[in-house]
């Protein structure tokens, strides 16, 4: 009975996805999942619930800040936290639920429990009244994710001393939030906070928030997000957390090594997540680990073990949704006996704060690292009338192009609506286009794609039309 071509352990964006596209090639499918709900870290604590909030927040700031400017005259707006806790979680199980329906549809055969591995070929499935199966496959396809990581000497209460799990769903706003990190996540979760009135300070250990996106992107944020009131403590590195009833406390060392404290009443710690391979008792199978318990993988993202695969935030490389999903379609194409391809270097990345950052490409500090000659162009988002129509001024687009041949290495974003915008640059880039391909491309006006055109004349050595 339980006998399939593939089995899928993990349905976040990887799992699900591998699954729905193995199925769809045809081969008799399976998909495992320890918790009631399908869809994984992404859409039930990570991108999708972020999302709803993020929205809402800047629903908010508007109301509150920007509508007067728009000519709007509404009484002061309040927040009321748990509508929009309530409102993110329906957004929650709705996606959650297309999911199961996708499931239905392609005929993906479901098993709720946690997936372990018995041998190479069977994974036993311990469901949450303690009864088990038995599902014998060809292939596996691991795709259990990732959790959020911590300091050693931080015990995450999930209280005050919380992850962005549990910021996800705060039962009050806090007065002053303290994010330990400002990586992605941080930030996105530190602006709800903000934009809903708490003070917020980001403690860092690097010299620049987002630092692994280019530095200007990098620069440009700490401003944007300064004046919107954000607090940033940069080249800090925190020494400790204590809990005090409601308070807590944030003991660190800056620069000059001297000790700084930082009292909140939460603390978000979002210093990354780690590889989730707990429970899968990988060694039955002989699946082996990296260095830093990621699952090991070729460039097929087949393991030591021919007939097992691994995919997105468990194994190397960014971890981001489309990323795993990108790989879960990999594998299926692969197992399926076609010969698919994924550019990694042309999966953008993206931060949602407002104005949001995105980016896909080389940065500059990578193209010079590698001693790549560049020219680069540059575009403030300011001087388009779409901007100033809207009132979103902030920000630039920034190109970087090959100084000889001029094709397009690097996009860099940052403004509104640059999260969709940074699919344009995917496209040009796919096609290898140069510089002046996209600075000859019409784009509508107005809109703040208009930057893209321009920064890329720029980057072509001409004058953009509208400096
Ligand atoms: C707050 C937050 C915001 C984010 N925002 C974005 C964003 O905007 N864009 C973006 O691209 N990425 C975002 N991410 C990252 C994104 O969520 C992950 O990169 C993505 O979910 C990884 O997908 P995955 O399929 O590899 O793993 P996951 O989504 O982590 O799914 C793994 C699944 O496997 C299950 N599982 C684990 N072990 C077992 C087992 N033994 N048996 C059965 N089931 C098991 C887990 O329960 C889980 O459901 C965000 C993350 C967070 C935390």
């Amino acid at each position: 009975m339980n006998q399939f071509d593939v089995t899928v352990i993990g349905s976040g964006p990887g799992g699900y996805v591998a699954a729905i596209r193995c199925a769809q090639l045809g081969l008799k499918t399976a998909i495992i999942e320890k918790y009631p709900t399908m869809g994984g870290t992404c859409l039930n604590v990570g991108c999708i619930p972020s999302k709803a909030l993020l929205d809402s927040s800047e629903h908010f700031e508007n109301a509150k800040h920007n509508f007067q400017n728009h000519g709007i005259l509404i009484n002061e707006p309040t927040a009321d936290l748990a509508r929009m806790i309530a409102r993110k979680d329906e957004v929650v199980d709705q996606t959650t639920k297309g999911i199961q329906f996708l499931m239905d549809k392609n005929k993906v055969t479901v098993f709720e429990g946690v997936g372990s591995f018995e041998s190479s070929t069977q994974v036993k499935v311990t469901k949450n009244d303690g009864s088990t199966e038995i599902l014998d496959s060809k292939y596996i396809i691991i795709a259990t994710g990732s959790k959020p990581s911590s300091l050693p000497f931080i015990t995450i209460d999930k209280e005050r001393i919380i992850t962005s799990t549990e910021a996800l769903k705060l039962k009050e706003i806090p007065k002053h939030l303290v994010v330990i990190g400002g990586g992605v996540i941080g930030l996105e979760l530190g602006s709800v906070y903000k934009r809903l009135g708490s003070e917020v300070t980001v403690v860092e250990f690097m010299d620049k928030i987002i630092p692994t996106m280019d530095g200007a992107l990098s620069k440009e944020l700490n401003k944007v997000l300064r004046k919107q009131g954000m607090k940033f403590m940069l080249s800090t590195a925190v020494q400790a957390v204590e809990r005090n009833g409601d308070s807590v406390k944030v003991t660190a060392k800056d620069k000059k090594g001297e000790e700084v404290v930082v009292e909140g009443d939460y603390v978000l710690v979002s210093v990354g997540r780690k590889p989730y391979t707990d429970g899968l008792s990988l060694e039955k199978a002989g699946v082996d680990l990296d260095e830093r318990g990621r699952v090991k993988t070729n460039e097929h993202l087949q393991t030591n073990v021919s007939n097992i695969y691994a995919i997105g935030d468990v194994v190397a490389g960014a971890m981001l949704a489309h990323k795993a999903s990108e790989e879960g379609v990999l594998v299926a194409e692969q197992l399926a006996g076609q010969k698919p391809h994924i550019n990694y270097n042309l999966i953008p990345g993206v931060v949602y704060t407002w104005p949001e950052v995105a980016a896909v490409g080389k940065t500059e500090e990578q193209l010079k690292a590698e001693g790549v000659a560049i020219k680069v162009g540059n575009f403030p988002m300011r001087a388009l009338g779409r901007s100033r129509a809207s009132g979103d001024v902030d920000g630039f687009i920034k190109i970087i192009a090959d100084e000889k041949t001029d094709e397009v290495l690097g996009v860099h974003m940052i403004g509104a609506r640059a999260a969709d915008m940074i699919a344009a640059a995917v496209t040009a880039m796919e096609y290898r286009a140069s510089a002046e391909d996209i600075a000859r491309m019409s784009h509508a006006h107005p809109t703040f794609a208009e930057a893209i055109k321009e920064a890329a004349l720029d980057a072509t050595g001409k004058i953009a039309i509208h400096m």
